[in-house]
């Protein structure tokens, strides 16, 4: 072979070398695990942002074409994508990304999830009927579904699999160790008490052992009403017992934690739920870092 064919031999076969893999997430954090483990191989795009509740988005056209080109979808799942996923996936027409085909990939079941409930009345609120679904705020959570995405990603796109399982084993080394590093600055939390919004940090407590005494949501998905918040001021205020933070997430509006911070002088926190939540929680290791900051910074 002279030197010109096998130069026209490499531009045919280079073309095939990369294939990437299109990934679709409800929520941010997912997307952020895909390109921690696929790096460039991956192209990442994410139904909802930090800001944004998503228990409540709408099926918007742009959401739906993305979701038809999509390779994988991951969503947190245990319904807490309920009132807008079905409609996006009927209307996207992806047979590939539907839950029980080889592209759907739902984090929470991979991994225990709490407060699942004995009996479900849709009555008292939004009661996450399979369990709590936000499971993201544990880190060793994100490592088992790491674990989990690092052989799916490697399904979906064989060509490319030994990168993910490279890609995937680094992050999960380096994720090892900042779990160590943060159970070591957080080990002052230890029994602290907190008043969050809304259910939203169940695993983020149960990781640090913090003690959840009351939620300003008077019942899951029902927003803070000023009967309830008279009766947390009874109970946290001057004769009460108080607490140490009051929690919120980014996309909840500040009002009821700073009525109640006012109020009793507990410090009123807002925490990044996600990716992209503050200003430095811009990839997965620097959102535990930011919690973190901020409930040591609350503590001290
Ligand atoms: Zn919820």
């Amino acid at each position: 072979m002279n030197r010109f064919t096998y130069l026209a031999f490499l531009l045919v076969i280079a073309p095939v070398v990369h294939a990437d893999l299109r990934v679709f997430t409800c929520e941010p954090e997912w997307g952020a695990l895909a390109v921690e483990i696929g790096g460039d191989l991956v192209e990442t795009y994410s139904a909802t942002h930090a800001l944004q509740d998503p228990h409540y988005i709408q099926a918007r056209p742009s959401l739906i074409a993305r979701l038809r080109r999509a390779d994988l979808l991951i969503c947190s799942g245990a319904e807490l994508e309920i009132g807008w996923l079905p409609q996006l996936l009927s209307k996207a027409n992806n047979p590939e990304v539907r839950p029980g085909n080889s592209g759907y990939f739902e984090a929470s079941s991979f991994v225990p999830r709490l407060d699942v409930p004995d009996s479900v009345d849709r009555a008292k609120g939004d009661m996450h009927p399979q369990g709590n679904p936000h499971v993201q705020a544990n880190p060793h959570n994100i490592y088992i579904i790491a674990q989990a995405l690092i052989g799916k990603m490697a399904q979906l796109d064989p060509a490319n699999a030994d990168r993910y399982r490279q890609g995937g084993a680094d992050f999960l080394e380096r994720w090892q160790d900042a779990i160590a590093v943060w159970e070591d600055r957080a080990g002052v939390l230890r029994g602290n008490r907190v008043v969050v919004h809304h259910k939203s940090w169940v695993y983020l407590q149960d990781w640090l052992g913090l003690i959840e005494v009351a939620t300003l949501e008077p019942v899951p998905g029902v927003p803070p009403t000023a009967t309830h918040l008279g009766e947390l001021l009874r109970l946290l205020g001057d004769e009460g017992d108080g607490a140490d933070y009051i929690i919120r997430a980014p996309y909840q509006s500040e009002k009821a934690s700073i009525w109640l911070s006012e109020r009793t002088g507990i410090p009123a926190l807002m925490l990044p739920l996600t990716v992209g939540g503050s200003e430095s929680a811009t990839n997965l290791f620097s959102l535990f870092e930011d919690i973190l900051d901020r409930l040591l910074e609350a503590g001290s």
